[in-house]
C-alpha cells in the first residue's frame, strides 16, 4: 500500500491542529469516534437553529431562541452564594435580563459593558414573570454576523456545541479541490454538487429543510461513501474473479435425468438462477454466488443442479449445511435423486467416528462420492476431495461472513454457491455480499394454500390447547416454539421442558415430542423422526428447528411470546408450515400489552408472506445492523448514508463501482485516480491493500 496522498494530510491531521482543540477535547472527540478532522468532516449536523434577529423579544414566543439586538445596562450582582449574576438589558421595545450563574463579575463586565450595544443570540425564557436568557449563545459587538440558521452537531460530555462547531469549520476548509470520481453523467443527471462544495453545503445548512437525507448535498456524500464500500467490495471481486478457477461443464445427462423424474417443473426463478449457476461454473474463474430465496422457494433442486454439474464433469461436489438435524434432513432428501442419477451421495458429520468415518474418507479421496452433504465436518483437515468443483453452503447467515472466507481459503478453485433463506433487502443484500455475484429465487412454486396467520394473546392459552386437542384428533400435526426469554439456552430449555410437560398433560403421553438445543444429538434425531414418521404429533421445540426442517404434514405452526422475536426469525419459523397442501395456520401467542414496535411486527406478518416485503418492513423498523444481527454481520458502519434512507443509492453504487473496475481494473485513468482518493479519504484499506497487489 503506498502511502496517503498529499493533499490529504491536513484532513489525517492530529486533531489538536484544530483550533479551540486541545487533548482533553481530542479525547472525549474519540468517544464519538471522531479520531481526525476527517472524521469530523463526515460528521454532519443533526439539527439546527433558527437565529434569524427580532426586534424585541416581546415579539418572540417564549421559551425560546431569540437574537436581538440591546445595550447592555446595570450589572447586578448576586444577593447571596447561590444566586445568579444579573445584567439588564435593553432592545428596542422592552427590557429583559441575561443571567449567569457562573464565571467571575470581571469576565461578565467585559463580555457585557454597560452602556454597550451587543446582539445577543440564545434561549429566552420566563422566570417569575421576567424575560431572561441565562448563559446566551453567543454575544456578538456590533457588525458581527451570525448564520440565520446555526447547525447543531451530535455531542459528547464534555464538548460544547461551539467548540464542535468551531473544529467542524476548521476541518471543512482543510478540504482540498479533489476530481471528480463519480461517473460524470450520474452527476449531471442527478444535479448534485461536487464533492467539496456538498461536504460546505451539508455544514452550512439554511433551514430545516437543508438537513434533510434528501438534499442534493447529502444524497452525494451518502452517495460517495456507498460508492467506496462498493468499489471495495467489487475489487473484491475482480480480484477473486482474477483468481484461476476450474471450468466445470456438465453434458447435462445427470441433470436431464433428474427433472424428468419430478413430479412438477421447476419454476421460471428455479430455471434461471440454474443456469445462471451452469453458466458461471463453466467459466475458467472461480465462482462466489449467493442464492437467495425465501423458505419453500426450492432452493435444494437449484443446489442439486449444480451439485449433479460438477458430477457430469467427473468431479465432486459438497453440500454443508448449519446443523446436524439440517444435513441429515438434505441427505435423505437429496438421495432418491442422485439415486435417479445414478450418482452415490454421502452424510459426513461430526458423529461419523473411527472406521466408518475412515471408509468415507477413503471413499472421497478415491472419487467415489459424487456428492458429500454434511455439517462443518465436511471442511475439517483430513477430509480430502479427488477432485472437488463446488461446495454449497445451506443457511449462510448461520455460518457468518468469516467462515465464508475460510472456505475461500481452503480451496482457492472450487466454486462457491451459498444459499440463504434469509430474504434481506436489495440494499443490505448488496452491503454485505456486494463482493458476490446474485441469483435471487423471487418465485415461489405453484400450489401452495397460504398460511392463516393469527395474533392470541396468551391469557387465552387454554382455547389454544383445546383448539390443538381438536386438530391433533383430526391427525393434524403441529410445531409448538418456546420463548426466546433470555440469552440463554438453559432458560430456554426450561420453559420448553414445561410446555412438553403440560401440553402432553392436556393432548396425551405420546402424542407430544421435545427437541431443543441441549438434547444429545441422538436424542433430537429421534424426536424428529418420531414427528417427521407422525408417531407424535406435536413438537414441542426452541428455535432449533427454525432452519430449513421440512415436515410437509405439519400445518400448524404455535409461537409462544411471539412478540419476542424479531420478524425475520418469525417469517423463518412460520414458514416451516404451508409445505403441503392442507391449509395451514400460525398462531402468535403474545403478553399484553403489546409495545409500539411489536405490535407493528405482528401486524406485518398477519398482512403478508412475502420475505421479501417483510424484510424491507424490517429494516424500516429496525436498524440494518439489527436485521443481519450486527454482531455476525460484518456490516460497515456508515457516517452519512442510511440504508434504509439510501437504499436506492446503494444499487447504483454498486452498478457504478463495478462498470468502472470492468473500464479501469487498476483504477489508472484520471476517474480511476480520482477514486483512489477517496478510497483513501475513506479509509478503505481493504480495497488499497487489493490495489496496490493487484
Ligand atoms: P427452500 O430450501 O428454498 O426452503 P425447498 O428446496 O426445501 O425450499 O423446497 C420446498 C418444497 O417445494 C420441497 O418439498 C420441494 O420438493 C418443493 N418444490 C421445489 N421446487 C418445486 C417446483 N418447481 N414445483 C413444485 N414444488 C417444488
Ligand atoms: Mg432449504
Amino acid at each position: 500500500m503506498t502511502g496517503r496522498p498529499e493533499p490529504l494530510f491536513p484532513l489525517f491531521a492530529s486533531l489538536e491542529t484544530l483550533p479551540g482543540v486541545g487533548p482533553k477535547t481530542a479525547k472525549l472527540m474519540a468517544n464519538m469516534s471522531v479520531a481526525t478532522p476527517r472524521d469530523l468532516i463526515f460528521t454532519l449536523p443533526t439539527g439546527g437553529v433558527d437565529r434569524t434577529p427580532v426586534v424585541s423579544v416581546r415579539d418572540a414566543i417564549l421559551p425560546g431562541v431569540v437574537t436581538v439586538q440591546v445595550t447592555v445596562g446595570r450589572h447586578i450582582a448576586p444577593s447571596s452564594r447561590g444566586r445568579p449574576y444579573r445584567i439588564e438589558v435593553e432592545d428596542a421595545k422592552t427590557t429583559f435580563q441575561v443571567v449567569y450563574f457562573r464565571g467571575s463579575a470581571d469576565l461578565h463586565a467585559k463580555t457585557l459593558p454597560t452602556g454597550q450595544k451587543r446582539i445577543l443570540s440564545g434561549k429566552v425564557e420566563l422566570y417569575e414573570g421576567i424575560a431572561q436568557m441565562p448563559h446566551p449563545d453567543h454575544v456578538l459587538v456590533e457588525g458581527e454576523r451570525l448564520p440565520a440558521f446555526e447547525p447543531v452537531y451530535p455531542l459528547t460530555g464534555g464538548i460544547s456545541s461551539r467548540i464542535m462547531a468551531r473544529a467542524v469549520e476548521a476541518a471543512v476548509q482543510r478540504v482540498p479541490e479533489l476530481a471528480e470520481w463519480i461517473d460524470p453523467a450520474l452527476v449531471a443527471e442527478r444535479g448534485w454538487p461536487a464533492f467539496g462544495d456538498a461536504l460546505r453545503q451539508a455544514h452550512h445548512p439554511e433551514d430545516a429543510g437543508d438537513l434533510s437525507p434528501g438534499t442534493a448535498a447529502r444524497q452525494r456524500l451518502a452517495y460517495d461513501e456507498l460508492f467506496a464500500h462498493q468499489l471495495t467490495l467489487a475489487l473484491a471481486r475482480s480480484t477473486d474473479r482474477r483468481r484461476a478457477g476450474v471450468v466445470t461443464e456438465g453434458d447435462g445427462r445427470l441433470r436431464r435425468k433428474v427433472l424428468a423424474s419430478l413430479p412438477f417443473e421447476a419454476t421460471d426463478a428455479q430455471k434461471r438462477c440454474i443456469g445462471e449457476i451452469a453458466t458461471d461454473m463453466g467459466q475458467p474463474r472461480r465462482m462466489n454466488r449467493l442464492l437467495q430465496g425465501d423458505v419453500g422457494s426450492g432452493k435444494t433442486l437449484v443446489a442439486l443442479m449444480a451439485l449433479l454439474t460438477a458430477a457430469e464433469a467427473g468431479g465432486q461436489g459438497v453440500l454443508m449445511a448449519p446443523t446436524e438435524i439440517l444435513a441429515r434432513q438434505h441427505a435423505e432428501g437429496l438421495r432418491p435423486m442422485a439415486d435417479t442419477a445414478g450418482v452415490v451421495l454421502e452424510l459426513l458429520t461430526g458423529r461419523d467416528k473411527n472406521r466408518e468415518r475412515q471408509a468415507k474418507l477413503d471413499a472421497l479421496a478415491r472419487g467415489d462420492i459424487a456428492i458429500l452433504v454434511g455439517t462443518h465436518a465436511v471442511f475439517q483437515r483430513d477430509v480430502v476431495f479427488a477432485d472437488l468443483r463446488l461446495a454449497v453452503i445451506d443457511e449462510q447467515h448461520r455460518f457468518g461472513v468469516r467462515q465464508r472466507m475460510l472456505l475461500g481459503e481452503k480451496n482457492a478453485a472450487t466454486d462457491v454457491l451459498v444459499m440463504t433463506a434469509t430474504p434481506i433487502p436489495r440494499s443490505l443484500a448488496l452491503t454485505q455480499y456486494g463482493d458476490m455475484d446474485i441469483s435471487v429465487l423471487d418465485e415461489k412454486p405453484p400450489g401452495r394454500t397460504p398460511v392463516q396467520t393469527a395474533t392470541v394473546p396468551v391469557s387465552r392459552m387454554d382455547d389454544v390447547i383445546a383448539k390443538l386437542r381438536h386438530a391433533v384428533a383430526e391427525g393434524r400435526q403441529a410445531y409448538w416454539v418456546c420463548p426466546l426469554v433470555e440469552e440463554s439456552e438453559v432458560v430456554d430449555t426450561t420453559s420448553a421442558e414445561e410446555r412438553f410437560r403440560s401440553l402432553r398433560a392436556a393432548l396425551g403421553e405420546g402424542v407430544v415430542g421435545l427437541v431443543h438445543g441441549q438434547m444429545q444429538p441422538s436424542e433430537k434425531d429421534a424426536a424428529m423422526a418420531d414427528f417427521v414418521s407422525a408417531k407424535t404429533q406435536v413438537l414441542v421445540a426452541t428455535t432449533v428447528i427454525e432452519v430449513g426442517v421440512d415436515v410437509p404434514n405439519a400445518s400448524i405452526m404455535v409461537i409462544e411470546r411471539a412478540e419476542t422475536f424479531g420478524l425475520a426469525q418469525l417469517h423463518q419459523l412460520r414458514g416451516r408450515v404451508g409445505r403441503g397442501a392442507a391449509a395451514s395456520t400460525c398462531l402468535l401467542m403474545y403478553k399484553a400489552p403489546l409495545g409500539e414496535a411489536a405490535e407493528a411486527r405482528l401486524r406485518i406478518l398477519r398482512e403478508s408472506e412475502d420475505g421479501f416485503r417483510i424484510s424491507e418492513e424490517d429494516l424500516a423498523l429496525r436498524g440494518a445492523g439489527d436485521v443481519i444481527g450486527t454482531a455476525q454481520s460484518g456490516l460497515p458502519r456508515f457516517r452519512i448514508a442510511d440504508l434504509e434512507r439510501h437504499a436506492g443509492l446503494m444499487e447504483l453504487a454498486s452498478r457504478d463501482a463495478r462498470s468502472l473496475l470492468a473500464k479501469d481494473a487498476d483504477l489508472a485513468s484520471a476517474r480511476g485516480q480520482a477514486a483512489r482518493l477517496l478510497l483513501w479519504l475513506t479509509e478503505q484499506d481493504r480495497a488499497l491493500r487489493l490495489l496496490s497487489v493487484g
